[in-house]
Parts: C-alpha cells; sequence; structure tokens
C-alpha cells in the first residue's frame, strides 16, 4: 500500500472529518479557570470517535477537579499496535479552547461553527480543533488502507489552555510509564503559514514587577513630593539600555533572534491628574536564550533599579512573578523531527527546519522530562482571535503529514 493511496483515503473522508470538527467545536469546552463547565461534554463526543477506531489499548486519565460538575478533567490515549512495536509515534492534542471573547468582534456565533470560501470559523477551530480531528481521521485511513507501521498513539488532554496541570502535566505524574525516550511525540499546536517551522526549544521566560515607592503630594509642589511615574519612567528607559548592552546575544536558530525584554503591565496609580504618586508598579516580560542565567538577567536589574532609585530619591523593589526555566531543547536530529521534516516535504514540497520560538508550549512538559518532542502545523495562525479559522486545505494536509509518519 503506498502513500498515494493513503491519501486518497484522507481526502475521502474530507467531509466525514469536517462534520467531526464542526460537532465538536459546537460543544464549549472551556475550564473552570475561564468560567466554563470543563470539558467532558466533548470528551464524550471525542472519546466515541476514537473508539469507533477500536484502538488495541485505551487509558483515561482523570485529573479530579471539584469546580467541574463531573468532578475530573477528562484525558484519553489510545494506543494502536503497528508492525513495528519498539516505538510510539504520540499525537497529542488538547480539547479545552479559549473564552471567545468580545462578541461583537464575532461575523458569527463563535460556537456554531460555519463553512465560507474554503475555510472554517469558530471557536476552537484552529486551536486545537483543526489537529485533533486530523490525527484521529489520519490514524482511521491508515488504519483502513495499509495498517499502522509503527505503534500511534493518540493522546487527548485537558486543561491545556489554564496551565496543563489537570492536562498533560496530570498525565505525565500519573502514568510516566506511557511514553518513552525512543517514542516519537508530536504536539501539533502552534506553527507556521506555510508549515515549516518545526518548534524544537524555547526560551526561558522571565517576569518581573518593579515596585517604585516614593512620596504622594499636590502636583504644584513636587519639591514636597517624591514622583513615582518619573522614576518609573526612567527606570524603564535605563532598564531598556542596559539590558540590551548586557545581553546583545543573537541566536539566529530563535524567532525573534535575541532576547527580548519588554515593558508590559502598568498598575493604575493616582485617579486624579493633580496629584503626583508616591507609588507605582509595573511589570516586564523577558524571554530570554537560553544560554544566558535568568540570575545574570535579575542582577543587572537589581543594579540599574539601585541606581534610578538613588537618583530619584525612590525605593525601588523588585519581585520575580513568574520564572521559568525552558526545558533542553529536542535534537534538531531527533528522530521524530528527521520523520516529520520529510513527511512535510512529501505532503507540501516545503523544507521544513528546526526553529526555537519566544513562548512557552505544552511540549515542555514533555522535554522537561527528557523527552524529545516536537511542535508543528500548518495553520492559518488565529488562535485566540475573533473569527478564528481554519483552512480546511490544511486540515487534508495536515492529515496526510500525521498518516505519514503512522506507516
Ligand atoms: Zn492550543
Amino acid at each position: 500500500m503506498s502513500f498515494p493511496e493513503i491519501s486518497r483515503r484522507v481526502e475521502e473522508l474530507r467531509d466525514e472529518c469536517l462534520r467531526f470538527l464542526i460537532h465538536i467545536c459546537s460543544i464549549p469546552a472551556l475550564g473552570p479557570t475561564n468560567q466554563g463547565q470543563g470539558e467532558m461534554e466533548k470528551y464524550h463526543v471525542v472519546r466515541e470517535m476514537v473508539r469507533s477506531l477500536n484502538p488495541d489499548s485505551e487509558v483515561e486519565v482523570h485529573a479530579p477537579d471539584d469546580r467541574v460538575p463531573d468532578g475530573v478533567r477528562p484525558n484519553l490515549l489510545a494506543l494502536f499496535h503497528g508492525k513495528d512495536t519498539s516505538r510510539t509515534l504520540w499525537i497529542l492534542t488538547h480539547i479545552d479552547v479559549v473564552p471567545p471573547g468580545d462578541p461583537s468582534l464575532w461575523d458569527s456565533d463563535p460556537f456554531k461553527p460555519l463553512v465560507k470560501d474554503g475555510f472554517l470559523y469558530g471557536r476552537g477551530v484552529e486551536d486545537n480543533g483543526q489537529s485533533l480531528a486530523a490525527s484521529i481521521f489520519a490514524a482511521r485511513a491508515v488504519k483502513e488502507t495499509s495498517g499502522f507501521g509503527i505503534n500511534v498513539g493518540l493522546a487527548l488532554v485537558s486543561d491545556e489552555e489554564t496551565g496543563s496541570l489537570l492536562g498533560l502535566d496530570y498525565v505525565l505524574n500519573q502514568r510516566p510509564d506511557l511514553f518513552k525516550p525512543d517514542d516519537l511525540i508530536l504536539v501539533p499546536d502552534a506553527g507556521s503559514e506555510d508549515g515549516d517551522h518545526l518548534e524544537v526549544a524555547e526560551k526561558h521566560l522571565l517576569q518581573v514587577k518593579f515596585r517604585v515607592r516614593g512620596r504622594q503630594g499636590h502636583a504644584s509642589a513636587p519639591h514636597r513630593t517624591k514622583n513615582t511615574l518619573r522614576a518609573a519612567a526612567h527606570l524603564i528607559v535605563e532598564l531598556d539600555n542596559a539590558l540590551a548592552r548586557r545581553f546583545p546575544e543573537q541566536n539566529g536558530f530563535y524567532s525573534p533572534p535575541a532576547s527580548t525584554f519588554e515593558p508590559t503591565r502598568k498598575d493604575a496609580n493616582v485617579p486624579n491628574i493633580n496629584t503626583i504618586p508616591g507609588d507605582d508598579v509595573f511589570y516586564m516580560d523577558c524571554r530570554v536564550l537560553p544560554d544566558i542565567s535568568l540570575t545574570s538577567v535579575l542582577a543587572e536589574m537589581r543594579s540599574v533599579a539601585a541606581e534610578v532609585g538613588e537618583r530619584f530619591g525612590v525605593e525601588i523593589f523588585l519581585e520575580e512573578h513568574m520564572k521559568f526555566q525552558a526545558p533542553p531543547p529536542t535534537p534538531a536530529d531527533a528522530p521524530v523531527v528527521l520523520a516529520l521534516a520529510q513527511a512535510v516535504q512529501e505532503v507540501y514540497g516545503v523544507q521544513a527546519r528546526p526553529v526555537g520560538i519566544g513562548g512557552q508550549t505544552v511540549a515542555a512538559f514533555f522535554r522537561k522530562r527528557g523527552l524529545p518532542a516536537v511542535v508543528w502545523e500548518k495553520i492559518v495562525q488565529c488562535a485566540h482571535a475573533p473569527n478564528e479559522r481554519i483552512s480546511i486545505e490544511n486540515l487534508m494536509g495536515n492529515a496526510k503529514v500525521f498518516a505519514r509518519m503512522m506507516i
């Protein structure tokens, strides 16, 4: 059985796959942190579809959560045996979605998926419905034609959008035996429009809260105050200059290639214009190349803060809001990277290359445990946005890429 025949089978399943995707995306699956009821209703539909393929084994690893009506966040791992049973190709997708956001920004009901001009619109169609449906229908096409070359595991998890602690992280803690370092682990939950990015590495994440304390007073008498907004403004400029000077390293493997140090949130200070603020809080979000230690970044920030504090007669306190050390990257020549690159080349005629990104993905939970995972999909790139959409061609193409890796 040649791959073109399997490809044809995927095409024959186009309407059914699309119908399934429309069905699951019409069921909101929001975690309780997003004021939702959890994933259970959608999970049942997904599980039924997976069960219709008669997997050789199936494990449900439900994470207790008393905030949802069913009391658990469901996770499913279904395994199909291949001719070579020494390794498993795992495809991990998530069932939960993010809220639609401001409804007035949507041209249609986010939970009534709509097909228009070759696209499907709706909340969750891209993130992560497209890959979820594509992985199941790829397995079906392969099962109905050539059979699996290696073991294939479909992992369908909850809680990805709100931290994964009750999703993949829970599964890996409860059942560390399920995944092996020799397995091929694919997480199709981010990608590029051309499908040419194989994401194998992430930067460190560091979020820091800066609090400037001075003296509040009347705006007409600044000499009796210590203006914290002015000090904060200078501090931001000095941090910009100092961090760029101290950490200029570039690594073309990452996008963007340098570390980034962005001032982001600014808390409200005084409500009126004629008061000089005596207390200001802002935050920085830093994505740091893995070779740079976060300790050295924090030390540089502290030294700049001390200098600015002294210059303006204010006190500046730094607090680590969030710190996440990037796990070691998946090697660029890991079997999953090579197999995926070959499949992408065959299906899309695209030469994909391994890259690093600034954001955090769920693949980090695998990498942290020494399991080589790669993040890939070909997408429109509109996750979490209003009018989220996928191209139906990508849905089919990605299913073929997954199928290619299964034989
Ligand atoms: Zn996602």
